[in-house]
């Protein structure tokens, strides 16, 4: 079955993302828009992915579990799982690795953690937008290792895209998607997101992948396949 997908956006768990962008607004968001399969990424911790698994579970949405993992060299690595204990295993990894700098919720944003109800429970305290400490060589491995699928994300983007800040993409990295909106001569398949940061910029039902169930487990499968696993 064809499913249409955004596989990168951000929550108000993100110091970027908007206030609005609750697992709630996000998920209805997505339904409104006619898509049947996202993934929730903030940058460096997937702590608001249980809330909008269980929304997206309530409502006939399927929600990924992820984040968007900035490498030392301040490259984004979108990093998809299907199971959020997998997804953990990254972030606890990453909290030993990750910059320790104390949110400035002033300048930066606030970082709130929400249950399913959009009630907060809880504030992460360090700076979420910085390093995780991961250099670009080993996180194709790392996330691989922990069952994920690591995507370069926006590519093509001079800040924080592999190739904007590499200068060419290397194969040797070991990446096997990469995230992009037009055809950067790049010979891996390619996902297309929104990496919405507001509500309104969740994508319309644009881009679909061929899935055998419209579930975390069917949309997992179809993305490990065109990757050739
Ligand atoms: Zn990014
Ligand atoms: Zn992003």
């Amino acid at each position: 079955m064809k499913l249409f997908y955004d596989f990168h956006i951000h929550s108000c768990l993100s110091p970027c993302g908007d206030e609005d962008s609750t697992p709630n607004n996000i998920v209805n968001m997505a339904l409104i828009k006619g898509l049947h399969a996202i993934a929730l990424s903030d940058h460096n911790t997937g702590k608001n992915c249980p809330a909008a698994i269980a929304v997206g579970q309530k409502n006939g949405l399927v929600v990924l579990p992820a984040m968007e993992l900035a490498t030392s060299e301040d490259i984004h690595i979108l990093c998809l799982f299907e199971r959020y204990e997998d997804l953990c295993k990254l972030e606890r990894h990453i909290q030993t690795t990750r910059l320790r700098v104390r949110n400035k919720p002033e300048i930066f944003g606030r970082q709130r953690i929400l249950d399913e109800n959009d009630q907060c429970i809880g504030e992460e305290e360090d700076l979420l937008i910085v390093s995780s400490g991961v250099s670009v060589e080993e996180a194709a491995a790392l996330v691989r290792g922990f069952g994920g699928i690591a995507v370069p994300a926006h590519v093509d983007k001079q800040s924080n895209g592999l190739i904007g800040v590499l200068g060419a993409f290397d194969y040797g990295l070991g990446f096997e998607m990469i995230e992009c909106r037009e055809d950067v001569g790049v010979r891996l398949p390619r996902i297309v997101d929104s990496d919405a940061h507001y509500l309104w910029d969740i994508s319309e039902a644009e881009h679909c992948i061929e899935a055998e169930t419209c579930s975390a487990h069917g949309v997992f499968s179809a993305l490990k396949a065109m990757c050739g696993r």
